[in-house]
């Protein structure tokens, strides 16, 4: 059995910075399944929003701009408290990131440079390029090198260990081994990334399959606004590999069939820098219009007029990314892209401290729901959530393990779900049925994107919810090909995939259930947002038979909901 004081699943920005934090005061791991420079925040792109006003437009800038930015991007959903935490923290954690050694690019006068992002009153994007989120996670990972956090890598958390209202520890699959290895803590803090696999067109990484949420799900830890699903505009056609926003940030434009720069109708004023959901709304109208190139599914991202000098120098990864996977240069010829699944804005159910409601379980990044996002999140605004809530939990889960009275309780719990873990894997082995689980994934992810996607409506929702509960039941008729031990891939993905099938159930019942339009979640039957009945989270809590849905209030203090315009 292993003991940390502290548990972190997850080596992304979040899971990192929350062990920078714990690890000098409380002995603290961090469990994950790829190695943490191997994470989807290595991914990122654009930038990390901070209001340091360093950018000669942004003079003015302060963090409550920055906060209110944030809450109407959200549509009003965003706890205003937590909004309000994570942009007044913004500027010194960013310092904090740059003193460790973060390579942000520069203006003239050496200061950190800013962009330009979507739905933002300022340029307060800073950047490192266009690999913002690999500077970063190479950051903190020496970081945590230096104050020598124990890794357990290429463990995947199958199931975790809740008892007495407290949390005891968490059961891991050892990858390298193929045994299940139980592990106790004091507290644990799930940083485990998005679930974007549950999707098609997904510029997410194949490791953000939400496979830790949902085990967390699944014995009853709640998950909140689910159904709030984030589609970035521009993902390379074909493959969604992401062209950052800071592309349309530098000065780029979208351009239909008809050479229009078509978001002049949609946001006159801003143009290319709509928010996330109205852009992508934008996009898709086109298509579904008949003005995609071509008539295909998509439209251009033209970046020639900045110039190949700018190019190079603010965009070379973007510029790499056009080139390799569709054979485009940037510098000479429009980028084909289209609308691509890309945020979980919701996640496992926290206060602004990370604290879930149980004892010594806390979740932080893209795996919780604080909820700074609401209903639609901010370019720049997850990075910053990784490194503010990160460290916040970090902070509030050494002082609650300094504070206890008791250690080490809980083991026969531990020891227990060990035993049903073993059972459940081994009674996955011995399936012996005709159908096969890559195909059941593939019949989810297309059915989340083509019927719980950028528009939404009843019917399609509906049929969506038939074909999810159709594909549980299959599940369980599933062979796995490969019975080994070692690195068996296959038996991960098809352990995964149940767990994913109940989250994209929760993502679809909460969304059948909002009858409103908001921020990402977006109704042809229900197209205005809905204060009276609406202004609320959507809470999901497990039950065999579906998810549970109760509402909880959204916290509100000096931002009253009005009508979004751009
Ligand atoms: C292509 C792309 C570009 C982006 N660009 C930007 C940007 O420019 N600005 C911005 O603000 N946001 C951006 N985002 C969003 C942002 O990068 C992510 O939301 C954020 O990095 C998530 O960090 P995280 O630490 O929560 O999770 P991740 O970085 O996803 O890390 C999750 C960790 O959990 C571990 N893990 C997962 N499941 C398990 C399990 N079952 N057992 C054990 N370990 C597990 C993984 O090994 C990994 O270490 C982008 C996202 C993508 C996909």
């Amino acid at each position: 059995m292993y003991y940390h004081k502290i548990l972190v699943i997850g080596g992304g920005l979040a899971g990192l910075r929350a062990a920078i934090e714990s690890a000098p005061r409380v002995d603290t791991a961090i469990i994950s399944q790829v190695h943490p420079v191997r994470s989807h925040s290595g991914a990122a792109q654009g930038g990390v929003n901070a209001s340091l006003a360093n950018n000669p437009a942004a003079a003015d800038d302060n963090w409550e701009k920055h906060g209110f930015d944030t809450v109407k991007g959200s549509d009003y959903l965003a706890d205003q408290d937590a909004a309000e935490f994570m942009t007044k923290e913004a500027a010194p954690c960013i310092i904090e990131m740059e003193h460790w050694g973060c390579p942000f690019s520069r203006t003239d006068e050496g200061k950190i440079a800013q962009r330009p992002f979507g739905g933002a009153g300022y340029p307060r994007t800073c950047y490192a390029t266009d690999k913002t989120g690999l500077y970063m996670l190479h950051t903190l990972w020496e970081r945590s090198v230096k104050l020598d956090v124990p890794l357990y890598e290429d463990r995947v958390l199958v199931d975790v260990v809740l008892e007495g209202g407290a949390c005891r520890g968490v059961i891991c699959w050892n990858m390298k081994t193929g045994e299940l290895e139980p592990f106790m803590a004091e507290a644990v803090i799930f940083a485990s990334g998005g679930s974007g696999q549950i999707y098609a067109r997904s510029t997410n990484a194949l490791i953000s399959s939400g496979s830790a949420l949902a085990a967390a799900y699944r014995r009853g830890v709640p998950i909140k606004d689910m159904e709030f699903i984030q589609f970035h505009p521009t993902s390379l056609f074909g493959t969604n590999i992401l062209m950052t926003e800071g592309a349309r940030g530098e000065g780029g434009y979208l351009i239909n069939s008809l050479g229009e720069r078509f978001m002049s109708k949609y946001a006159p004023k801003v143009m290319e820098l709509g928010p996330r959901d109205i852009v992508s709304r934008s996009i898709q109208t086109e298509i579904n219009e008949g003005r995609g190139i071509d008539g295909k599914d998509y439209v251009y991202l033209d970046l020639r007029h900045l110039g190949r000098e700018k190019i190079l120098e603010r965009l070379p990864g973007i510029r790499d990314l056009a080139m390799n996977f569709v054979g485009v240069d940037p510098i000479d010829n429009p980028v084909p892209i289209q609308p691509g699944q890309h945020y979980t804005m919701g996640g496992i159910d926290t206060d602004v401290d990370g604290a879930t409601k149980f004892r010594g379980l806390y979740a932080a990044g893209e795996c919780g729901c604080v909820s700074v996002h609401g209903a639609n999140r901010l370019g720049g605004n997850s990075l910053l959530d990784t490194v503010v809530f990160g460290k916040r939990s970090g902070a509030v889960a050494a002082e609650y393990v300094l504070s206890k009275k008791t250690e080490k309780e809980g083991e026969a719990a531990v020891q227990k779900c060990l035993r049903e873990a073993k059972e459940r894997i081994q009674m996955l082995l011995d399936r012996n049925g005709p159908e096969n689980h890559a195909d059941i994934r593939e019949e989810m992810k297309q059915t989340m994107i083509f019927k719980v996607g950028i528009f939404r409506s009843k019917k399609p929702m509906e049929e969506a919810l038939a074909k999810i509960r159709e594909l549980k039941e299959r599940y369980q008729r599933i062979t796995i090909q490969n019975k080994g031990k070692v690195y068996n891939v296959d038996l991960v993905r098809a352990q995964e995939l149940e767990g994913m099938l109940d989250v994209a159930e929760a993502i679809v019942t909460g969304a059948l259930k909002r009858e409103e339009s908001r921020g990402a979640h977006s109704r042809l039957d229900f197209k205005e947002r809905d204060d009276v009945n609406f202004l609320k989270h959507t809470v999901a809590t497990y039950s065999p038979s579906g998810p549970i849905i109760t509402y909880s209030p959204v916290k509100i203090t000096k931002y009253k909901p009005e009508a979004r315009r751009y």
